[in-house]
């Protein structure tokens, strides 16, 4: 029995705190129960204050995990002793689990082209059992529609959507219907990351909360969406 999820507000969002993310995921897995899996940072935080339809969606998720240091602090000063789990991990984790047993498809959706599909190389690589069907983020209509009929034949247990925030949460939300048993998770930049493209901080910046200064030095045009992380450290002190 997987230890069950404690539930707790940032900013009005739910959280969703546990020491074993992956157990409880295990659990959903093997019974078929349909999750969607949101990845909270305070970028999406403050996103969602002003987005009605953001912090429906987060809302409706199963599980919200606090994937940003910024959140965890948020959480340490209300005395919630939880830990970080960028989704990058959580998604790899479970990506190990799967792989350990011959089983069922499982899809990458995002990315520009090509990039999705060496991430699959790369966890194919890793776990021969892996079967991932990988769809690059950047299709026609008539593709998509594809995607959306195999997503529905196909009906793979595990979708890794990485479009970005928020375009990824609202795709997930308007097609989770298509595969009522399925894990549905967004994944930001990962498959950049599995494909090759693009590297993930150093350690010791990860350890020191500073994983976003690493994406800045590596994405200068992200400064503008980062204005809003010390707004959210003030937040954080004041409700
Ligand atoms: N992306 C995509 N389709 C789009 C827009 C973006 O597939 O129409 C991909 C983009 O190639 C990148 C990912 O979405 O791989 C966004 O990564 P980012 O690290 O910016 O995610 P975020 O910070 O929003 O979580």
């Amino acid at each position: 029995m997987p230890e069950s999820l404690k539930q707790v507000s940032v900013l009005h969002l739910p959280v969703h705190l546990c020491r074993d993310y992956l157990s409880w995921l295990r659990s959903r897995l093997e019974n078929g129960q349909t999750t969607h899996i949101v990845t909270l940072n305070s970028e999406m935080a403050m996103l969602a204050e002003r987005t009605p339809q953001l912090t429906q969606v987060i809302k409706q998720a199963e599980l919200v995990i606090p994937d940003g240091a910024g959140v965890i602090f948020y959480l340490r000063l209300r005395r919630h002793q939880q830990q970080r789990c960028p989704g990058i991990e959580l998604a790899a984790s479970l990506l190990e689990h799967i792989g350990q047993v011959p089983s069922f498809p499982i899809v990458f959706y995002g990315g520009a082209p090509g990039v999705a599909q060496k991430a699959a190389y790369y966890w194919e690589n890793r776990s021969p059992n892996l079967n991932i069907t990988a769809y690059h983020g950047y299709l026609s209509p008539s593709e998509e529609e594809q995607l959306k009929d195999f997503l529905q034949t196909t009906q793979p247990r595990v979708i890794f959507v990485g479009l970005g925030v928020p375009r990824q949460e609202y795709w997930i939300a308007q097609h989770r219907h298509l595969c009522p048993q399925a894990i549905w998770i967004g994944v930001g930049g990962s498959f950049d990351i599995w494909g090759g493209v693009k590297s993930r901080a150093p350690m010791w910046l990860r350890e020191n909360h500073l994983e976003w200064l690493y994406r800045l030095y590596q994405e200068p045009w992200r400064w503008r969406r980062m204005l809003v992380l010390p707004q959210f450290a003030l937040r954080a002190f004041v409700k």
